[in-house]
């Protein structure tokens, strides 16, 4: 089943917030923000919404100002805003249009046509996000998505059971990330986590080895045929090379710069599913984390059952 999708609406106004909500709410997951900053810091915490109501005039940061700040993260040049205004001449659609929203629906607003338009946008956006799913990449950081690599975690713990060979796997979490978006901004943790993506592209070297992000800011390293030892070494060096990048972070207590845990585990498959080994890994991330992050734990033999 697909999810429900999720509309941010921005009004600085209680009225114009509930009436939107209660029309939308029975169809769409509704989050409300009454200001500028509010809803950029409802983006920067919801990375998938799917659309964005937005009013024009507001105290402080206007409609504009916070198109223009929402255009400037690459995540988030996909998500569609839609302006919602009593500013009604043509000059102020062009404005608005021109800015990069897709729609411009002026207040007052007639329920039936806002719901219908809306029920358009949000056709798209659910066909794009399917075909990216489809075509295995994230979009944001150009390795391979979730879908990806659960396939690959299929065919190589198949390959594994078989044939009894080795099997590495890696989680890693980027550090504190939470508080770099609260403090650097929505675009800057997109930076962050594609530069992120990128070293961990670096420090992979087999065809057959992948790295994929999981989610969020998370990402996995599957590692085939490779020993404890050789997976260790790889860990090793990818949290060193995301933490040379030297990305100021300033609100970690792991280090100046952003950085990584990591937890991995190496096994040879049995009948336990390929979750599994994903369970195992994460529970030597949690070590990682708990341990003090930026570093790899590393599991020793595991049995699993
Ligand atoms: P810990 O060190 O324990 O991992 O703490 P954390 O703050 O990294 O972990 P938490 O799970 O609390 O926060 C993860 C944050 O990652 C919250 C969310 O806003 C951010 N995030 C997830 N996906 C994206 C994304 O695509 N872009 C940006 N900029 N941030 C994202
Ligand atoms: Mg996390
Ligand atoms: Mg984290």
């Amino acid at each position: 089943m697909i999810d429900q999708q999720k509309i941010l609406v921005v009004d600085d106004e209680s009225i114009n917030r509930n009436t939107l909500s209660k029309l939308l709410e029975d169809s769409y997951e509704i989050l409300l923000a009454k200001n500028g900053v509010q809803a950029l810091k409802r983006l920067a915490d919801n990375p998938s919404i799917d659309l964005i109501l937005l009013d024009v005039m507001m105290p402080e940061m206007d409609g504009y100002e916070v198109l223009r700040q929402i255009k400037q993260s690459d995540q988030n040049t996909n998500i569609p805003v839609i302006f919602i205004t009593s500013k009604n001449s043509p000059e102020d659609e062009e404005k608005g249009l021109k800015l990069g929203a897709i729609d411009y629906i002026n207040k007052p607003f007639h329920p039936i046509i806002v719901k219908l338009r809306l029920e358009n946008h949000l056709r798209s956006v659910r066909q794009r996000k399917l075909l990216e799913v489809m075509v295995g990449y994230d979009g944001l950081t150009e390795i391979a998505n979730r879908r990806k690599f659960d396939e690959a975690l299929y065919k190589e713990w198949l390959q594994s059971r078989r044939a009894g060979s080795l099997l590495s796997l890696a989680m890693i979490d980027v550090d504190f990330f939470k508080k770099f978006n609260d403090n650097h901004g929505h675009a800057e943790g997109d930076i962050a986590l594609k530069v992120t993506a990128k070293s961990l592209a670096g420090t992979i070297q087999r065809p057959a080895d992948l790295v994929a992000r999981y989610g969020g800011e998370e990402f996995v390293l599957l590692l085939p045929d490779t020993d404890a030892i050789g997976a260790t070494l790889i860990a090793e060096r990818a949290c060193a090379a995301i933490e040379s990048q030297k990305i100021i972070h300033g609100f970690s207590e792991a280090s100046d710069f952003v950085t990584v845990s990591i937890g991995g585990v190496t096994l040879t498959a049995t009948d336990a599913p390929p979750e599994s080994i994903i369970k195992i890994a994460d529970k030597y991330l949690y070590r990682a984390k708990e341990e003090g992050r930026n570093r790899v734990i590393w599991g020793g033999s595991e049995i699993i059952m």
